[in-house]
């Protein structure tokens, strides 16, 4: 494989000024550190039983061939239904707190040996390092929350019954059974591992189908997890081209939880509501991050740079839009290109990329297609602009594009890339109203120095997470709190509460004492419905729930 500290270090050239700077490299190849002997030890995580028949993937920093996995056949998604299945009794039947445990040793394991995995999610992303450690953060920070929480969440709660002291109700939370987990390529850590650990803690088995492209990782953390003391048929992992295995993961799943495009994910959701199988969608975006003319725009400028290139634009929650205040907005330019024109692009295994690579030739195309459709109608690229195939065969330069305009397909589809629109607004209501007119509704970000005016406009905005003065990671970190999209970006919630009840069904115990709700005592019907309508007039005066 190309050695990456040679192809890293190639510096700006002269006359390219305006090109991003490359970042230093790291000495290492993803060669040496995904070996084929790793590559064999991960892959037999994968539940594929018959003929070998194996997919290959390959690494985005070089273009050269990553891995050959084992492709798992709709049989085998059954197979690991049925060995998930015979796993969960046990496991369910554990104290939660015994569950929790598992939950925060993998916490302390993952910190522990956080370079293994920043390393495969390097390999398989092409992403630069500082964004691989953002999903052992947010892993690490999901373990925590669940592992100390979780009893909380499930615990028995009582509720005031049909009659008071009389009736008495418990409300319990049994497991659903086994969850078909499906995920994306663009973060392989946190939404294979990060979205099953609520799974796990409340009882319940994962058949997980990642993204082929970053199986290693997700099969990486099953190891782990079992390290920590997961039985190991409870998480099944199996692999494949999505069209094929997909579907076979939702036909046998008690609940489905689904990340990725909103076209599958309405594919996804017509198949689990035919079995009448509940399923949350975390979907695509087009997020738009609102500039107000009071805002720090040397820390919005910051913001809007972690906002728009973090893992090269390929998170749901990233920044695709940015309005901007007109009194402010050439001020705030000046200052936000600078910064993006700095950014050092590389593929080093290592810390000091600001940004790295895209993961494959569809994602380098759709930005390509974008940014130049949007300059043959018209746009101005205002920095990068252009592919820098002199680094790795899917470098983009992060992008900003002024001149943006409705019929623009970077203007309304999402990009799922470095670049960015500006557009500039002279009222809050126009903000609003422009940040509003998509029919995606997850994650926006506010500027402004004044908290209580970002928490107005945040009420206004149809999204399913507000960031005030920070890009995504205030919301996203905040794990007690849900996390999701509102309209085409999705149903349900991760994180908080909502994170962990989905993946349990509500089961209702309630008892009654003396007597029934029902005419007795020698009541006859009429007398009966004469007494209980004194009652419920009495239980609302003295304000009973
Ligand atoms: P995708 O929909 O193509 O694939 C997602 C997963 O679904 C993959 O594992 C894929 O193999 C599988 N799949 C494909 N066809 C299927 C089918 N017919 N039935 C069942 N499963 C099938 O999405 P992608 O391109 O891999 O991911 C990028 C998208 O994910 C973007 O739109 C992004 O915004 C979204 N995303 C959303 C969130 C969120 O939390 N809202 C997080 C990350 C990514």
């Amino acid at each position: 494989m190309t050695d990456l500290t040679a192809d890293a270090t190639v510096s700006a050239r002269p006359g390219a000024a305006d090109r991003n700077p490359a970042a230093p490299g790291g000495g290492r190849t993803v060669a040496a550190v995904v070996p084929p002997s790793l590559v064999a030890r991960l892959a037999a995580g994968v539940t594929a039983a018959g003929e070998p028949d194996l997919v290959e993937t390959v690494a985005p920093l070089t273009g050269e061939r990553l891995a050959a996995l084992p492709r798992s056949t709709p049989g085998d998604v059954e197979v690991a239904y049925e060995l998930a299945r015979r796993a969960q009794p046990a496991w369910a039947a554990l104290p939660v707190r015994r569950r929790a445990a598992v939950l925060l040793r993998f916490h302390d394991l993952l910190l522990k040996r956080q370079d293994e995995v920043l390393d495969l999610v390097q390999a398989e992303t092409g992403k630069a390092r500082l964004h691989a450690f953002e999903e052992v953060l947010a892993v690490a920070m999901a373990a925590r929350h669940y592992g100390r929480a979780a009893h909380g969440y499930l615990r028995d709660k009582r509720h005031g019954g049909a009659l008071p002291l009389l009736t008495h109700a418990v409300e319990a939370r049994r497991p659903k059974g086994v969850i078909g987990h499906i995920s994306p390529w663009n973060y392989p850590l946190e939404l294979s591992v990060g979205d099953a650990l609520p799974a796990f803690v409340a009882g319940n088995a994962v058949v997980n189908k990642p993204d082929t492209q970053t199986a290693l990782t997700a099969l990486w953390a099953r190891e782990l997890l079992i390290e920590a003391g997961l039985p190991a048929d409870l998480w099944q992992i199996v692999i494949g081209d999505g069209p094929v295995v997909g579907p076979a993961v939702v036909e046998h799943a008690d609940y489905v939880s689904f990340t990725g495009s909103t076209r599958t994910g309405r594919e996804v959701a017509q198949r689990a509501a035919a079995r009448l199988v509940g399923a949350s969608l975390e979907l695509g975006g087009k997020n738009a991050m609102l500039v107000l003319a009071d805002a720090d725009l040397d820390r919005a400028a910051e913001g809007a740079v972690r906002a728009c290139f973090s893992s090269a634009g390929q998170l749901c929650i990233s920044i695709e839009r940015l309005l901007v205040h007109r009194a402010v907005a050439d001020e705030f330019l000046a200052k936000f290109a600078a910064r993006t024109r700095a950014l050092r692009l590389g593929g080093g295994l290592a810390y000091g990329a600001d940004m790295g690579s895209l993961v494959s030739v569809r994602q380098l195309d759709a930005t390509t297609r974008h940014v130049e459709e949007a300059v043959k109608a018209g746009a101005t690229v205002v920095a990068g602009g252009r592919a820098r195939p002199d680094l790795g065969p899917f470098f983009h330069e992060p992008t900003i594009l002024d001149g943006v305009t409705p019929e623009m397909a970077v203007c309304t589809e999402e990009t799922f890339g470095p670049v960015v629109s500006v557009y500039r607004f002279d009222t809050e209501d126009e903000a609003v109203a422009v940040a509003n007119a998509t029919p995606y509704g997850l994650n926006s970000s506010v500027w402004t120095k004044e908290l209580r005016r970002g928490r107005a406009i945040a009420a206004r905005l149809r999204t399913g997470t507000v960031n005030v003065n920070e890009a995504y990671a205030a919301a996203y970190g905040s794990v007690g709190s849900p996390m999701g999209g509102m309209g085409e970006s999705g149903l349900g919630r991760r994180h908080g509460a909502e994170g962990i009840l989905r993946f349990t069904e509500a089961q209702t115990i309630a008892g009654q004492r003396v007597m029934p709700l029902a005419p007795s005592f020698g009541l006859d019907d009429r007398q009966f419905a004469a007494v209980f309508t004194g009652g419920l007039r009495v239980l609302k005066a003295l304000r009973f729930k």
